[in-house]
């Protein structure tokens, strides 16, 4: 689960990140207002959406009065921002956070994530902030400090300083640098992130280091144990569909092609995208609808697959666990629901392949019923063609 700046810095704040005061406005009047509340005598308005590369995209402006504060607001609220993040479609933005200018000296690079492969934290940090650091890794590698962390032991003192001293963080700095490291740290397994970013952590001018920028991640699985965090859920700036899914606990990820796919398990979803690429189709979606599929979450599938850049929907279940009338039952309930008007193809194997395939038949639906994987996708990609 992803989060907003906003939310971000006031969890830093909590856990002792330095970070700047800031409040949020959904209008130009409201930004100015927040400003108001401020001591500062410059601000910046930044786009609240869960993107980065906003300042490239406009959306983060510097203001140095009340006036600028409301027109940098007015041409940021609305705006769409559309970069390598958001895909085609762009995120819309639909608040602003007004904080506090700061006099920059040099601008870092700090996070912490999970390194998979070590079964470890990992600090990622560099002297090259302020740009994205995909950007940083493929053209100045060497400028990436990267330092392990045993969750075992937890971030040692000697482990922090060896990073400041690696991204050029000035001696005077060095204890603030540490403290600040171990409290994203806190932050970080506390409440079970899989991501705490700081791009840009700054140098300022009177020299004190400030987060300007945070992202914060969770663990989507561990999210159960941290309400308090689930509160902070923007559904707006969810896939409305893949927010759906969750809520039926389906396993959904929409795509860009023409061919609606409902499969159970992982696995064989994965190689039913494959065969109808092979076929020279596109899928629309991965959707998995799990081992312990109901009639009702089969009928949410079905909603959920059901839209206008939909073609064709194909069915691949093979019946291990959940069983092909329970399959069928739903796809007969949903397509009347949903009032189906796409051509369906079916492919239905396993415990009760019979009596799902005689639930179809009986059906009345106008239902393309294949025995094996390959026809059925086949015969999606034609249809959806
Ligand atoms: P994004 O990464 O989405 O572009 P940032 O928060 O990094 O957004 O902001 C972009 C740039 O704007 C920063 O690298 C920094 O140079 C400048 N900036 C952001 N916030 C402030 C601030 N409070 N004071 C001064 N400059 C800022």
């Amino acid at each position: 689960m992803k989060i907003h700046e906003y939310q971000a810095k006031e969890l830093f704040a909590s856990y002792g990140v330095a970070t700047q005061q800031g409040y949020v406005a959904y209008t130009k009047e409201e930004a100015v207002e927040c400003a108001k509340k401020l001591s500062d005598k410059a601000y910046v308005v930044k786009a609240q959406a869960h993107c980065g590369g906003r300042g490239k995209a406009g959306g983060v402006k510097l203001a140095r009065s009340l006036a600028e504060v409301e027109s940098a607001a007015d041409k940021i609220l609305g705006m769409r921002i559309i970069n390598r993040q958001t895909g085609a479609e762009g995120k819309l933005v639909r608040k602003v956070l007004v904080t506090g200018a700061v006099n920059i000296k040099k601008e870092y690079y700090l996070s912490l994530a999970v390194d998979n492969e070590n079964a470890s934290v990992i600090i990622i940090a560099s002297g090259a902030g302020g740009t994205e650091i995909e950007e940083i890794a493929a053209t100045k590698p060497e400028l990436i400090v990267k330092q392990l962390v045993s969750p075992v032991t937890g971030l040692r003192d000697y482990e922090a300083r060896y990073v400041a001293k690696k991204i050029g963080i000035p001696k005077e700095n060095t204890k603030e640098f540490i403290a600040m490291l171990k409290n994203m740290y806190k932050l970080f397994i506390d409440k079970d992130c899989s991501l705490v970013e700081i791009n840009p952590l700054v140098e300022t001018e009177e020299g004190k280091l400030i987060a300007i920028d945070g992202k914060v991640n969770f663990d989507d699985n561990a999210l159960f144990r941290h309400p308090d965090i689930v509160e902070l859920r923007d559904v707006d700036e969810e896939n409305p569909k893949e927010y759906e899914a969750g809520k039926h606990d389906l396993n959904y990820v929409s795509l860009d092609g023409s061919i609606g796919c409902m499969v159970n398990g992982a696995g064989l979803a994965m190689a039913t995208m494959d065969i109808i690429h092979a076929f020279g189709g596109e899928p629309a979606n991965f959707l998995d609808v799990g081992g312990t599929a109901t009639t009702e979450r089969v009928t949410a599938a079905f909603k959920i697959l059901s839209d206008p850049s939909v073609k064709a929907i194909l069915v691949n279940i093979f019946g291990g666990i959940v069983k092909c009338d329970v399959i069928a039952e739903g796809i007969v309930i949903a397509a009347r629901e949903v009032g189906l008007n796409v051509p369906l193809i079916v492919r239905l194997d396993g415990t009760n392949v019979e009596k799902g395939k005689s639930i179809l038949k009986e059906s009345g639906l106008k239902i393309y019923a294949c025995d094996d994987l390959r026809s059925a996708a086949k015969k999606a990609v034609e249809m959806a063609h």
